[in-house]
């Protein structure tokens, strides 16, 4: 039956030289599962997301993608082809946005369903103004990144994702670089992924929203997975004190 998760991790290690940033972290994800990743800053949480889809290399341990497991070359280079394929239906949504500067809103989210999936243009951007309508930002479609708040770029990236009908999506802290006021635009988009029961993992300092909406939380420290299970556990009555306290500090904020 595991051949068919989404996405399995089993004892990954990973090294900046001698620094080890991974020391063997495994994770199941089911099909809807929503898992929120906590930790302290260094905690190896991006590290970890960024090994997911073959951003980052690693030293040790597997990751396997609908049972298929991705392969890291010898030399340490992710074998192209595949790495291309997985991550197409991967989607990543990072702290800072990432959109492309030069590219109108609607730009930004036809671009990949046309290069990367071959879409044609005119169903493409069908698609695009249907996301950017969902996530409410269709008035901006012909704006520039710049020309946007924060929380309404951050919604276009979740919408640039989408357009790729990924079967896994991957957040990095989305709403850290945001005003506190823009924080709830984004994380109501959110929700309404995971209500739509969407394999997601999150990376999030927002524990109110991560114990609301997950269905496993891990707490990352130093590299290894320090408490996980169900959010109730996690952020109610962990096991770990260092994660006990790293929740009750992180929900006053
Ligand atoms: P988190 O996202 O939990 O804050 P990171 O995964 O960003 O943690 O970082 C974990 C550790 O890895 C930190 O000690 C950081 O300095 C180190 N690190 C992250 N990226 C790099 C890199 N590209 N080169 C060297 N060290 C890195
Ligand atoms: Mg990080």
């Amino acid at each position: 039956m595991s051949d068919t998760l989404p996405l399995t991790v089993h004892d990954l290690h990973k090294s900046y030289g001698s620094n080890e940033v991974l020391r063997g972290i495994s994770m199941q994800a089911s099909r809807g599962d929503v898992i929120s990743i906590i930790g302290a800053s260094g905690s190896g949480k991006s590290t970890f997301l960024r090994c997911l889809n073959v951003l980052e290399t690693y030293q040790k341990g597997e990751v396997r993608f609908f049972g298929e497991r991705i392969e890291i070359s010898k030399r340490g280079k992710p074998a192209g082809r595949q790495i291309d394929r997985i991550r197409s239906r991967m989607g990543m949504v990072f702290q800072s946005f990432n959109l492309w500067s030069h590219l109108t809103i609607l730009q930004n989210v036809v671009l990949g369903q046309v290069s990367v999936l071959g879409r044609g243009k005119a169903e493409a951007r069908e698609k695009a103004e249907a996301l950017l309508e969902r996530v409410g930002i269709y008035e901006r479609r012909d704006y520039y990144p710049i020309q946007l708040s924060g929380g309404q770029q951050q919604r276009a990236a979740i919408a640039r994702a989408l357009a790729m009908d990924p079967d896994v999506l991957l957040f990095d802290e989305p709403t850290s670089a945001l005003d506190p006021e823009l924080v709830g635009e984004v994380l109501r988009v959110m929700r309404s992924l995971a209500e739509e029961r969407r394999t997601m993992i999150i990376v999030t300092h927002e524990m109110r929203f991560a114990r609301e909406v997950s269905t496993k939380a891990m707490y990352f420290h130093r590299g290894l997975v320090e408490e996980e299970g169900p959010p109730a556990q996690v952020f109610d009555a962990p096991n770990s004190e260092r994660c006990r306290l790293f929740v009750r500090q992180n929900f006053d904020h």
